[in-house]
C-alpha cells in the first residue's frame, strides 16, 4: 500500500521540502512512498523548487484510510482535517510534542533541532542512503529558512553541520548567499493582499481551549510595512472575529536587526503583555531579539494561558 509524507497545513519551505527528501528516503528504502502537501505553495517554497528543478508535492487534503508520515509538526490543528482516520506511521519533527495519538506504534524522529531537514539529513545517514543532488539542495534550503541562515535561537550545532554537508553535495559554496536570495524572495510583500500576508506562515493553537493563531513574517527591512499597518490590523480583527479566536498575533521580523514587531489583536492584552514581557501600544510592541515563533513566542503564551 502507498504511502504520503505531508507537512503542516499552511506549508513552510521545511513542510513541503521535508515531505519531498523523506517520501525520497522512503522511496530509497524500498517502499511506495510520495509526497503531499497540505496547502499551497508560498513564493520562497515556489522559488526553491523552481531554482533545483524539482517539482510541487501533490496537493492532497484528505488521508482517510491511507498511510502517512507526519513532518514539521505533531498538533492536530495544523494536521490535515481527517488525520486521525489515517495510519500515521512516523512522524518526523523539531518542534513541541503535539496532541497526536496513534492506534499503532510508529516510527518517532523528533529532536530539538532547527530543521526537520537536519533531522531527515541523519536519517539518511543513519540508513546510509545517498541523496541526490537536487534533494540536498532543497534540504539546505529548508535549514537556511527555519534557523534565518542560522540566525534563530533555535539553530543548533547539527543544523550547521547538516547544512555543510548538503551544500558540498549539492555543490554550493556560498549558502550564506542563497539564504539572503531565498529571504529576499520572502520579503516581496508588494503584491500580497493583506490576507495573504498573515496567512504565509500562520498556525492556530489550541490554549486551554482557547484558540489562538500566530502568524509570522520574516523580511530583510521592516520599512517595508510602515504603509500596511493598518491593512494588517484590520485583518487580524476580522481572523479573530470570523473563528472565534481569543487572540490572533503577527509577528513581523526583521532578521537584519534581529528582533519582531508583534501586532496583537486579543480578548486579553494584559495575557499577551505578561507572556512576552512587552508593552503594548495601539496593539503593537517591539520585541528585541525574538526572531522564533517556536521557541520565543509559543511557550510563553501557552504557559500564560495555562495548558489544557
Ligand atoms: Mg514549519
Ligand atoms: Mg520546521
Ligand atoms: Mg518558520
Amino acid at each position: 500500500m502507498a504511502s504520503y509524507v505531508v507537512g503542516h497545513s499552511i506549508p513552510d519551505s521545511d513542510s513541503i521540502c521535508g515531505a519531498i527528501s523523506l517520501a525520497h528516503l522512503k522511496s530509497e528504502l524500498g517502499e511506495d512512498c510520495y509526497p503531499a502537501r497540505n496547502g499551497d505553495l508560498n513564493p520562497e517554497s515556489a522559488f526553491i523548487l523552481k531554482k533545483f528543478g524539482i517539482a510541487a508535492p501533490e496537493l492532497k487534503k484528505s488521508f482517510a484510510n491511507e498511510q502517512v508520515y507526519l513532518v514539521d509538526h505533531s498538533d492536530l490543528s495544523q494536521s490535515p482535517e481527517d488525520i486521525k482516520s489515517a495510519t500515521i506511521l512516523g512522524i518526523v519533527d523539531h518542534h513541541k510534542l503535539g496532541d497526536i495519538t496513534t492506534d499503532s506504534p510508529l516510527e518517532c524522529w523528533i529532536r530539538p533541532v532547527g530543521c526537520s531537514n537536519t533531522i531527515i539529513k541523519q536519517m539518511y545517514d543513519y540508513y546510509d542512503v545517498e541523496i541526490p543532488v537536487q534533494i540536498a539542495g532543497i534540504m539546505l534550503c529548508a535549514i537556511l529558512s527555519d534557523t534565518v541562515i542560522f540566525k534563530s535561537p533555535t539553530c543548533t550545532n547539527e543544523d550547521k553541520k547538516a547544512a555543510k554537508e548538503l551544500a558540498k553535495i549539492a555543490g554550493i559554496d556560498d549558502y550564506k548567499a542563497l539564504g539572503m536570495e531565498m529571504f529576499k524572495v520572502k520579503s516581496d510583500i508588494e503584491n500580497a493582499t493583506p490576507k495573504e500576508l498573515v496567512f504565509r506562515d500562520y498556525k492556530d493553537f489550541d490554549m486551554s481551549g482557547k484558540k489562538i493563531g500566530v502568524g509570522q513574517l520574516e523580511v530583510v527591512d521592516l520599512s517595508l510595512f510602515d504603509d500596511k499597518k493598518e491593512a494588517l490590523f484590520k485583518e487580524l480583527k476580522s481572523i479573530k472575529n470570523e473563528s472565534n479566536r481569543d487572540s490572533v498575533l503577527l509577528l513581523l521580523t526583521d532578521i537584519m536587526e534581529e528582533g519582531s514587531l508583534l501586532l496583537a489583536v486579543s480578548e486579553d492584552e494584559g495575557i499577551i503583555e505578561g507572556a512576552l514581557g512587552a508593552k503594548l501600544e495601539n496593539g503593537e510592541a517591539w520585541l528585541p531579539k525574538v526572531l522564533s515563533r517556536k521557541k520565543q513566542v509559543i511557550p510563553f503564551l501557552e504557559r500564560a494561558f495555562g495548558k489544557k
